[in-house]
């Protein structure tokens, strides 16, 4: 990976205000990965391509990411970022609403990174479920949404993402409690959800 261009990319995205990952969330997630083996990762919302080229670096050898965007402005800008950093064979960019891809998709994921519209993070987590290898980690991004969704702030335009960022929340913390999986929510960067198989 070419580091000096990844670091234009980030700087561009910072500038033109993208929600890229938050370098301290993206140290939690590298030593989340120590103990992973990682061949597939899905991530849902790539935005300009930029924690798609960081999570590259995780992969095996002949590892591949796929990455989903409905901005099509979005999808060329990582098009050419990828090329850029010279992961463009890594890294797959699917055009389209997460929401009618994820449904499509039946490959088995090491990582899935959900990290899109907030409001489907309930749906999100169900495919990412079902998208998971037997021993995969899902990481979900912003789920405590500046706070919003731990205060008793309701009143706000915002206040279909927080409900289903509590319903999200609800459903990791059943998950963890059916002893399925072990789960973790830190308030690292704006709130990250770790879910990986016991
Ligand atoms: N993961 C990126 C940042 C993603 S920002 C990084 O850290 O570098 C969130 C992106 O998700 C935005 O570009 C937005 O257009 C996209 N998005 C939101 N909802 C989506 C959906 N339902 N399907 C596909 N993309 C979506
Ligand atoms: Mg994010």
């Amino acid at each position: 990976m070419n580091k000096v261009e990844l670091a234009k990319i980030k700087e561009k995205a910072l500038q033109d205000h993208i929600p890229i990952i938050m370098d301290e969330t993206l140290e939690v997630i590298e030593k989340e990965l120590e103990r992973f083996k990682l061949n597939k990762i899905l991530e849902i919302g790539t935005a300009v391509g930029y924690s798609a080229i960081c999570f590259s670096e995780f992969l095996n050898a002949d590892g591949r990411i796929d990455t989903i965007e409905r901005e099509k402005d979005r999808v060329e800008e990582a098009r050419e970022n990828i090329k850029k950093a010279e992961v463009g064979d890594k890294i797959n960019i699917i055009e389209g609403d997460a929401v009618e891809i994820l449904p499509t998709l039946n490959e088995k994921y090491d990582m899935v990174f959900i990290d899109a519209s907030k409001g489907k993070y309930p749906f999100f987590l169900k495919e990412a479920l079902r998208l998971l290898a037997p021993n995969g980690i899902i990481f979900a991004d912003n789920v405590l949404y500046k706070g919003y969704v731990l205060s008793d702030y309701n009143k706000h335009k915002q206040r279909t993402a927080v409900r289903n960022l509590r319903e999200f929340l609800k459903e990791v913390n059943e998950l963890q409690e059916n002893k399925q999986f072990n789960t973790k929510v830190l308030e690292v960067g704006d709130g990250l959800a770790i879910v990986s198989r016991m």
